[in-house]
């Protein structure tokens, strides 16, 4: 613990003063095992990520196997059975026609490359002028630089690279709840910057349905229908940033789905490998790939060191057929019935603001932001994992957990909003 204090930077701290950090020792299933013997039930699936819990024999095994043939082999020049299978999952379940997959290191580098895509697409078109992105605010895509500059400019943790960053359009976040009845005045600000700018306008960026990161909202597929109407009309590209979405997560298998529509370009990351190590995919239409490779230079520059890296494809091969073989749809509304009947008396307690579920995603979100150690702290006595930031106690449990390690989840929510040392 001492050399973690003095040497390792954790994400988002100080190394003057870190906040606390819980040593693990093992994992399995959706318990944390720490160093100390105490046992914790995990709601925050390694922020998204574990959809099957820890340590998972079927994805174990795909490991080993692998990483008896080959853990790593460069990509330029050279291809393994391991990407072609992910590759071919991927296609057939993300919505058509998305068909050509990049396959990189994380869901921050997935965006980069989705950006760089749209603004090539364009430049091989001649259209050096569209070169801006639009997006919406709220959101959240990753903290790298290009990622950062279509994060919420205010709340999202990126602020103080605002002079280095590039200027792009920000329309304001959609203001139709998920459940809430749509009304089409609600489009009128987007409408408006992407009629006044499309000439500049690349692409526009979003996560869809569900903001993450900049917020934990919930907003209407009417909404997103209509972004991708506009997108049409405008002759923009639409990106979706299916990161924190993706397998699952919101009920359907991509949250587009909601609304029934397929981006131009889709960023997978965090569950693709159910959370065993880092990988993404950034996948493209024909018509993108087919702009970017007929123009000049004619080829897709980009090309990270581990890209496509067979280790993280097999495992990843392993978790999307590992879901797809079990019962994922009913197992989350499962979970979003119980996230409903558990959580909603959290309204009641007069610290609190809203209460939302979305599968299995459930947002507690408080008055005023809470003090992250403190909450973290109780969280662990109470014997779970959640880690609240801002305004927003939240969790997204693995989808293999149980009724009633669910309810030690809730309960300790309940207890701790309600209580007047929040
Ligand atoms: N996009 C979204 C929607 C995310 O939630 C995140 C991570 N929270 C990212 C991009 C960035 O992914 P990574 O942390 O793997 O770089």
């Amino acid at each position: 613990m001492q050399f973690d204090r003095k040497h390792l930077w954790h994400p988002y701290t100080s190394m003057i003063n870190p906040l606390p950090v819980y040593p693990v020792a093992s994992a399995k299933g959706v318990r944390l095992k720490l160093e100390d013997g105490r046992v914790l039930i995990d709601g925050m699936s390694s922020w998204w990520a574990t959809i099957h819990g820890y340590n998972h024999p079927i994805l174990n095994q795909a490991a080993h196997k692998q990483m008896e043939r080959m853990s790593h082999v460069m990509f330029g020049g050279i291809t393994h059975q391991p990407a072609a299978d992910l590759a071919s999952l991927l296609i057939d379940l993300t919505p058509e026609p998305l068909e050509k997959v990049f396959l990189c290191d994380s869901g921050s580098v997935s965006v980069e490359a989705a950006i760089k895509m749209a603004v090539q697409f364009w430049h091989s078109r001649g259209n050096e002028k569209k070169c801006r992105l639009m997006t919406i605010r709220s959101g959240y895509h990753g903290d790298t630089f290009a990622a950062m500059a279509v994060c919420d400019p205010v709340n999202g943790m990126h602020s103080m690279f605002s002079s280095i960053l590039p200027l792009h359009y920000f329309a304001e976040a959609p203001r139709c709840g998920f459940h809430e009845e749509w009304d089409d005045s609600y489009m009128a600000g987007f409408r408006d910057i992407l009629r006044s700018n499309h000439e500049e306008i690349a692409a526009v960026i979003l996560e869809p349905i569900v903001q993450g990161a900049g917020g934990m909202r919930f907003y209407s597929p009417e909404y997103l229908r209509r972004v991708r109407e506009l997108c049409d009309e405008y002759d923009v590209l639409l990106i979706a940033d299916e990161i924190a979405t993706g397998f699952g997560r919101s009920g359907t298998l991509f949250a587009c789905e909601h609304a029934g529509i397929s981006p131009d370009i889709m960023c997978l990351g965090k569950a693709l490998t159910g959370g065993y190590m880092t990988l993404a995919a950034t996948l493209a239409t024909p018509k993108v790939s087919d702009g970017i490779s007929s123009g000049n230079p004619g080829l897709f520059m980009h090309g990270p060191t581990f890209m496509g890296n067979p280790l993280a494809c097999a495992v990843a091969s392993a978790s999307i057929r590992l879901l797809l073989s079990g019962p994922w749809k009913r197992k989350i509304k499962e979970i979003e019935r119980q996230l409903v009947r558990e959580l909603s008396p959290c309204a009641e307690s007069a610290g609190v603001a809203d209460v939302r579920v979305l599968g299995a995603i459930g947002v507690v979100e408080m008055k005023q932001p809470v003090s992250m150690a403190d909450i973290q702290k109780r969280f662990v006595e109470k014997g779970v994992w959640i880690r609240p930031f801002g305004k927003l106690v939240y969790i997204m449990p693995p989808y293999i957990i149980e009724p009633e390690d669910l309810t030690m989840l809730t309960s300790a929510i309940l207890e701790v909003v309600a209580s007047d040392k929040i």
